[in-house]
């Protein structure tokens, strides 16, 4: 508990251009030291996992369930050490947000997610009629429905009670923020990144780059 990560989503890339943006990133990040060696793919998030799933209330058999997903959610996942450059791409600022034991990796999030945290309430923009709707939860309801097909179907729709017109989750905004993508970085407890590294990683990828945070 405690991990703060920033996340950095490719909102513009579509699934044809995921794998080779996803190796061009990786090569640039070694290339210029943000990131060092992978390491070990997570085997068992058991330990870490459960308590969430057990605090949401599911029995065992759904709780068995939610590991099986979260072990092959943990495949499409490469982790890296931080590089020996890594604080170039991070601001100076002086008090860090993490305890020293503190892990500091960078996480290769392929396939399609909703990135945000799901500890709050949402506000979605509607992209139809415009109005706002409220109280939108990962944990639950329309927005969780809609987020987790999104694996499955990258144009997966949420439907606006005000208007009632269906629209892709991706086209939705949210506030705070939540991003849809096929590809993101995740970095664990590290300094608010530089938004120069963020512009240099959206040249990288020929498309908009995007943040957002979550606490687990
Ligand atoms: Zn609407």
């Amino acid at each position: 508990m405690g991990e703060a990560y920033q996340i950095v989503a490719f909102v513009d890339l579509e699934d044809a251009a995921m794998l080779h943006t996803a190796k061009r990133v990786i090569r640039w990040m070694h290339d210029e030291r943000i990131r060092g060696d992978a390491l070990a793919p997570e085997e068992s998030p058991e330990a870490r996992l459960r308590p969430w799933f057990e605090a949401v209330g599911y029995d065992e058999a759904r709780i068995q369930l939610e590991l099986a997903k979260a072990r092959n959610r943990f495949k499409q996942r490469i982790a890296f050490a931080p590089g020996e450059r890594a604080t170039e791409a991070m601001t100076a600022s002086p008090e860090s947000p993490s305890h020293p034991h503190a892990s500091t990796g960078i996480e290769l999030v392929m396939g399609w997610n909703i990135h945000g945290d799901a500890r709050w309430g949402y506000a979605g923009h509607c992209p139809t009629c415009h109005r706002q709707v409220s109280n939108l939860h990962l944990r639950g309801g329309p927005l969780m429905l809609a987020a987790a097909k999104l694996e499955s179907d990258p144009r997966s729709p949420l439907v606006c009670v005000d208007c009632g017109a269906e629209s892709p989750l991706r086209s939705w905004s949210f506030d705070p923020t939540l991003l849809v993508s096929p590809l993101a970085l995740r970095f664990a407890n590290w300094r608010p990144l530089r938004t120069s590294f963020l512009e240099a990683l959206a040249t990288v990828v020929g498309g908009r780059v995007r943040t957002t945070s979550e606490v687990l």
